[in-house]
């Protein structure tokens, strides 16, 4: 027997096996998936390798054939099943072997368990919140960061708050001493001493959430698998009936995974799954260290768990009897990776479910366009959660056109109905939350009289304007000087949009002298953490206004907010991508999610220059299926994903010219593959090169080939031609070369 090794060293010369011989005793203890350490090269240099399965037969001359030195220590091997979800990647999503191997590795880096400290609240939350301004009043800001961030989440590790809050061990013995916490030797998340298993439900499942549970397990049990799509609005009580569904899927002896976006990944959602389930469940997040991470996979391995929680990466978790993946807010856009294998966990997770028999549950309240079309034509079951389970009044939703504001003579950037709103909500004390959605934003150009924005004639997506003050669409390349005057209507009220998160903090200050305001952008948050302190800060009413680009409109409940204001819901409407009306309506609903948490009901103001558009129509609405059927209209016009499959090229250089000989080369390598394409039946439209919205990153040009068609299988078939042609020529060494499709 030989082993099969795909050698960690990232290069597309060397993306192939190798083949290495057993010595004796390491026969029968090598397994598929084993990291070892093999001599390669000419200079047998000492190099780490991935065993990926055995053959009997020798494909080289067996006197050549070298030996494995080791197997290394201290690792968690691969699962045969993710070995070969590795295979699906590559295949699937373009990169090398290795790439995609390292990608479903439990984790990167081995390191030795350690004790895990934490650090408990002793107080109430009134007591802390008196012992916050005291400190601050002493100006004692350590231990007011350490009570500040308790009063955000009662257990914190302590490497967290010494590194991150830098608060020295000092200064929390003597906190230890006041009583005011308490630092406690064991891993947060692990064993937190509250998570008694408690599963008594103090209430009823609906008709819809029963019925959800029903058709789920009653396949299950009759061995029936596959994806089902959970489309409920956020309190309709999608998690109550994930839980439910795991508890079915472990009494039949398997395991789950849940995949929750990172920034939802609170405590609190946490703890519920604790509750239900008791330490069988393990979280793995970015405020774990390594070896905790570790330790949870370890424990994954070792089926010492039955659940894990966690962000994308979750999804390879080393589970033997995976039983269900679920998917949480499965429109998210963390979900799809930005590395290579650029990887999207929803497809991915349908690919590894098949391979291990395991079903896959997908939940949201605003459905990616692929999940819902999949949903409606059959392929995914939908089970549906019309109502919130806890009577609750949704927002009152109102759209200001911001046209007719102009036209009164309000060149303000709010509306009087948005001014006269928050006048209104500072007297009362509520709070208010100002949202200004930049996300995607690139130069758009609109006419503010007319709400007329200057489109690409063959894209169907805006324009942007570029340094070289001409507007271009980063689809198809194609170029037009800049406008003066409104195409539409002739209006020279035309131009860029520009205000940002921190031009509306001064106006705000200006015109509401006495309100307090906080900000949440990229700027005031870039030390870590930086976004929960101003959440927390918030929470406990220190502000009475937050401002902030779509951080601020994710997850996290306020029950004193009571109005949200959405200030240019044309900023992401006019994103430069295709899906710019999906995310629109996505951030829209999510923003009116946010008011009116509590008992208050709440109220939402979106602006914009195009209330006329469909995304705003519906999002105003709340009616998510009447958005989809516009959407659809629209994609299957353009010929844009979920109606067609899109395949990004994306090439990038050192040197501008080589990249655009390159670009020639490959283009017109891909039209001849078309053409075969075409003579077999299926046709492909080739579009590009064109510049993507970062044209130049970090000195590297970058240019982008858009392939597409009906069928992905035809995208995929594209992608190995063009890996190929690639591998074979060497006036592409130079190149880096990346594959995204949909
Ligand atoms: P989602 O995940 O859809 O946002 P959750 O499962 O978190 O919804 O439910 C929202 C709230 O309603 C939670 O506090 C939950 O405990 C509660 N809840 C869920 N189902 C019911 C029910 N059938 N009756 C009463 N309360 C419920
Ligand atoms: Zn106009
Ligand atoms: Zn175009």
């Amino acid at each position: 027997m030989y082993a099969d090794i795909i050698v960690d060293i990232t290069h597309e010369k060397l993306d192939k096996i190798f083949q290495y011989r057993i010595p004796k005793e390491m026969e029968g203890r090598l397994q598929t998936g084993m990291e070892v350490l093999i001599p390669f090269g000419r200079a047998n240099r000492e190099t780490k390798g991935y065993v990926i399965g055995f053959s009997e037969k020798c494909n080289y001359d067996p006197e050549k054939i070298k030996e494995i030195t080791q197997i290394s220590q201290n690792h968690i091997a691969i699962e045969a099943k993710l070995v070969a979800l590795a295979a699906w990647m590559k295949e699937h999503y373009g990169g090398t072997m290795i790439q995609a191997l390292k990608t479903v590795l439990p984790i990167k880096q081995q390191e030795k368990q350690k004790e895990q400290r934490s650090i408990r609240l002793l107080l109430d939350r009134r007591e802390a919140k008196e012992r916050l301004s005291y400190f601050l009043s002493k100006n004692q800001t350590a231990r007011a960061r350490v009570v500040a961030a308790l009063l955000d989440r009662p257990i914190l590790p302590y490497e967290y708050v010494t590194r991150q809050l830098k608060v020295t061990a000092a200064v929390l013995r003597a906190m230890e001493e006041q009583r005011i916490l308490q630092i406690e030797a064991e891993v947060v998340y692990r064993n937190p001493v509250t998570a008694k298993r408690t599963k008594q439900q103090s209430f009823c499942y609906t008709e819809a959430q029963q019925a959800a549970i029903h058709t789920f397990c009653e396949e299950y049990r009759r061995g029936k698998r596959g994806t089902y799509l959970v489309y409920g609005v956020t309190g309709s009580g999608k998690t109550e009936v994930y839980m439910e569904m795991i508890e079915h899927v472990i009494a039949e002896g398997k395991q789950a995974i849940v995949l929750i976006p990172e920034i939802a990944l609170t405590y609190q959602t946490v703890m519920r799954f604790y509750q239900r389930f008791g330490d069988r469940v393990s979280i793995i997040n970015s405020r774990l260290s390594k070896g905790e991470r570790y330790d949870q996979m370890l424990r994954a391995k070792r089926g010492e768990i039955n659940v894990m929680i966690g962000p994308r990466s979750a999804l390879f978790t080393p589970f033997e009897r995976l039983g269900l993946i679920i998917i949480d807010e499965e429109h998210e856009g963390t979900y799809k990776s930005e590395q290579t294998p650029r990887y999207h966990a929803r497809e991915t997770a349908i690919a590894r479910a098949a391979m291990e028999g395991a079903s896959v549950v997908l939940g949201s309240a605003t459905p990616s366009m692929e999940a819902f079309y999949k949903a409606v034509t059959g392929e995914f079951r939908l089970l549906r959660l019309p109502e919130r389970a806890k009577q609750r009044a949704m927002a009152h939703v109102t759209v200001a056109d911001m046209r007719k504001e102009l036209e009164k003579g309000n060149r303000s950037i709010f509306s009087d109905a948005l001014r006269s709103l928050m006048e209104d909500r500072l007297k009362k004390k509520e709070q208010i939350m100002l949202f200004l959605n930049r996300r995607g934003y690139a130069g758009f150009i609109s006419c503010r009289s007319c709400g007329h924005v200057v489109k690409c004639p063959h894209c169907d997506v805006s324009l942007s304007s570029h340094r070289n003050g001409k507007l271009v669409c980063h689809y198809c390349g194609y170029e037009q000087p800049m406008v003066t005057s409104c195409p539409e209507c002739g209006s020279s009220h035309v131009g860029g949009f520009r205000a940002g998160t921190q031009q509306i903090e001064e106006l705000l200050l200006r015109e509401f002298p006495q309100a307090k305001v906080l900000r949440m952008d990229m700027d005031t948050t870039k030390q870590k953490d930086g976004h929960e302190k101003i959440l927390a800060a918030f929470s406990s009413g220190e502000a009475d206004i937050l401002v902030g680009t779509q951080m601020i409109v994710k997850g996290h409940d306020f029950g004193n907010v009571t109005l949200v204001g959405v200030l240019a819901a044309d900023l992401s409407l006019y994103a430069d991508d295709y899906r710019a009306g999906e995310r629109t309506f996505q951030l829209l609903t999510q923003a009116a999610g946010r008011a009116g948490r509590g008992e208050k009901a709440g109220e939402v103001v979106i602006q914009t220059y195009s209330p006329e558009h469909y995304s705003i129509v519906a999002a105003a609405k709340q009616d998510y299926e009447q958005f989809f059927q516009e959407e659809m209209t629209y994609r299957a016009l353009m010929g844009y994903p979920p109606a067609s499959q899109l395949m990004a090229v994306l090439v990038s250089c050192k040197e501008e010219e080589l990249l655009e000989t390159a670009c020639h080369y490959l283009k017109a390598y891909a039209e001849t593959c078309c053409k075969k394409c075409e003579r077999a039946g299926t046709s492909v439209q080739l579009i590009g090169p064109a510049s993507p919205y970062v044209g130049k990153v970090r000195d590297t040009y970058r240019r982008v080939i858009y392939l597409k068609s009906e069928q992905e299988a035809v995208l995929v078939f594209l992608k190995d031609q063009l890996e190929q042609y690639i591998e074979i020529n060497s006036g592409f060494q130079n190149l880096w070369i990346q594959f995204d499709l949909n």
